[in-house]
């Protein structure tokens, strides 16, 4: 093989475990399946709640984590600038899906341990506002307090229903767990948890503000072929039915994120 062919397959290759890597750092529940987690202290922030937005599903990308909404990251965003400088006054019927479309959406991710796969390290879990509330309000409830404290904090029991007749996205339903535990029984694993925590960010795709622009581009002309742009590895799903997505695409959210109610839709005001 010419040293172009082999070069070529690394790149291929490198991309590929680089995609498994990020893909391994997120968790979801796997609906009709209790799971039980522990939260796990967060080392790189003040608490587990990683606030982040994110550009959903324009066209071939999926994911983009905006640097603009994102409280803790630091930059510009192309797609919010041209959201707000041609999209948020328009009134017009294209309008309004555009800002659906565009729009920045919320979600918390958590840094948990699921337990039985404790072997898979700190992983991060997309929740929407509703199950943020809920889980937040346990750690202000006296009687639960820091429930992600290591030593006498509380793991969660978590079941994500399937869709139904009554609730179209299906819920995410949260309980502590009965008593008290420790994160590991062993301290020293305990400790090594916390500390090989890794960083919220490195569980997206890093895009630069040119390849955002074209990510906006493309979906601004989709009959215009793209250069092709990568997509989040973490949310490796098949592409959304047109015939699911309501006007405000939120079911497509849904799919997406799999988790799983309207909760943080906003209106266009
Ligand atoms: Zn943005």
């Amino acid at each position: 093989m010419s040293t172009t062919v082999v070069s070529s397959i690394r790149a291929k290759l490198d991309a590929m475990t680089e995609k498994q890597k990020k893909a391994s750092l997120t968790w979801k529940p796997t609906r009709g399946e209790e799971a039980q987690i522990r939260i796990v202290p967060y080392l790189h922030g003040s608490d587990p709640f990683n606030e982040l937005y994110f550009h959903y599903e324009l066209g071939e990308t999926k994911v983009v984590l905006c640097p603009k909404t994102s409280n803790s990251i630091d930059g510009e965003c192309p797609i919010c600038e041209y959201l707000q400088e041609r999209v948020v006054n328009d009134r017009s019927e294209r309008g309004k899906a555009l800002y659906s479309d565009l729009r920045p959406k919320f979600r918390a991710y958590v840094p948990v341990i699921v337990r039985g796969q404790e072997e898979q390290g700190v992983r991060f879990w997309g929740i929407g506002k509703k199950t943020y509330q809920s889980i937040a309000e346990l750690f202000l409830d006296p009687d639960y307090g820091d429930i992600s404290d290591p030593l006498k904090g509380r793991d969660l029991k978590v079941v994500a229903t399937k869709p139904n007749s009554e609730d179209r996205y299906g819920r995410v339903n949260i309980r502590p767990a009965a008593s008290s535990s420790k994160l590991h029984e062993d301290s020293n694993m305990g400790k090594k948890i916390i500390e090989t925590c890794p960083i919220v960010f490195d569980a997206f795709t890093k895009y630069t503000y040119a390849e955002m622009e074209k990510i906006l581009e493309a979906y601004l002309t989709p009959n215009k072929v793209a250069e092709p742009v990568e997509e989040n590895p973490a949310e490796d799903k098949p592409p959304v039915q047109e015939n699911v997505a309501n006007a405000e695409g939120v079911q497509s959210m849904d799919e997406m994120f799999d988790d799983i109610t309207s909760e943080d839709e906003e209106e266009k005001k």
